[in-house]
């Protein structure tokens, strides 16, 4: 099927863009690797009138630590993430995610930004992000405002995001040392949306957990904080029992629908020996272990 037509707009900076937003509010849609809109607008499942292509705007496409934040920007793209070697030796979450973000087709143009403004419940990066503790940044011609991962997600593809404005920035803490995380995944085959995964960002502190992340794709209506999960790993050992206690809370953090993929029993329960298995690797990774 063929989008109904639109009007195509490439502005060259931020404010040129902003300022379309503003004035076209609801009618315009951003665009930015394409891999989520191009096949909504082919499906007419959207017909905006109007879309603000921000691919031609400079310097949107960075990756960099700066100021205790890990800073990326709105054209930052899942192959880059695949293949850099600071989220590969420090954002090991981020780094296990990136390469099982459907194919490299879609790699090539897809965004981070851009798939957490879509805010598919089976996206990766809400879930990576969730666990990150990470800040979005939403500019709008007025002003800019910073709002959690935590805060930014509220349904399937529903999420703070106004019309006007546009993601500009992601901001992670800096990994202090002995961090380490894990990207678990269950596909059906590769290329495939999640069926389940978990994402888990542990910092250590002294033999005992200084700050633990867990996040959830595919089990809710939207990205999932496993939060009394979290609380249960913050200052303990990471033993076996802890890790057991913690993996059964994130399972009950869960709220999966039976479908072709699988009963909500077996989802709960990937989601449990997901986050045994990804507390252990992060663990490993947080001991300076591969
Ligand atoms: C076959 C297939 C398999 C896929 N498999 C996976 C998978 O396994 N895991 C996964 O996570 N994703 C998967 N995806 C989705 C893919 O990751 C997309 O790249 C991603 O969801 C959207 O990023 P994009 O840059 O392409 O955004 P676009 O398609 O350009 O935009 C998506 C939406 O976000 C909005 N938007 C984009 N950028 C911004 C911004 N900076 N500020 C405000 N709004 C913005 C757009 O207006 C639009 O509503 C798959 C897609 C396809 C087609």
């Amino acid at each position: 099927m063929l989008p109904a037509p639109f009007e195509y707009h490439a502005p060259k900076t931020m404010d040129e863009a902003l300022g379309l937003l503003d004035e076209l509010g609801e009618d315009a849609k951003v665009l930015a690797g394409g891999q989520s809109l191009i096949p909504l607008l082919k499906l007419r499942f959207a017909s905006p009138a109007h879309l603000v292509d921000i691919n031609k705007i400079k310097d949107l496409d960075f990756l960099e630590e700066r100021h205790g934040t890990l800073s990326i920007g709105p054209l930052f793209r899942h192959k880059s993430a695949e293949r850099s070697s600071l989220l590969a030796s420090r954002y090991h979450v981020m780094a296990d995610a990136a390469p099982q973000i459907a194919d490299p087709i879609i790699r090539n143009r897809g965004t981070i930004a851009g798939s957490v403004a879509h805010a598919d419940p089976s996206g990766d990066w809400g879930t990576v992000l969730l666990a990150l503790d990470a800040d979005l940044v939403l500019r709008s011609k007025s002003g800019s405002r910073t709002v959690k991962a935590r805060d930014f997600f509220s349904g399937p593809f529903s999420t703070a995001l106004q019309p006007t404005e546009i993601l500009s920035e992601i901001r992670i803490p800096v990994a202090k040392p002995q961090t380490g995380g894990a990207y678990l995944k269950l596909e059906r085959k590769v290329g495939d949306f999640a069926t389940v995964a978990v994402a888990v960002h542990l910092q250590m502190d002294d033999g005992k957990v200084g700050s633990a992340g867990i996040g959830l794709t595919a089990v809710g209506p939207q990205n999932i904080r496993a939060e009394r999960a979290e609380a249960a790993l913050l200052g303990a050992r990471l033993d076996d029992d802890t890790i057991k206690e913690a993996a059964a809370l994130a399972a009950e953090a869960a709220e999966p629908k039976a479908d072709h993929r699988g009963s909500v029993q077996y989802k709960r329960n990937i989601v449990r020996v997901f986050t045994e298995r990804g507390l252990k690797r992060a663990y490993e990774r947080a001991r300076g272990g591969g």
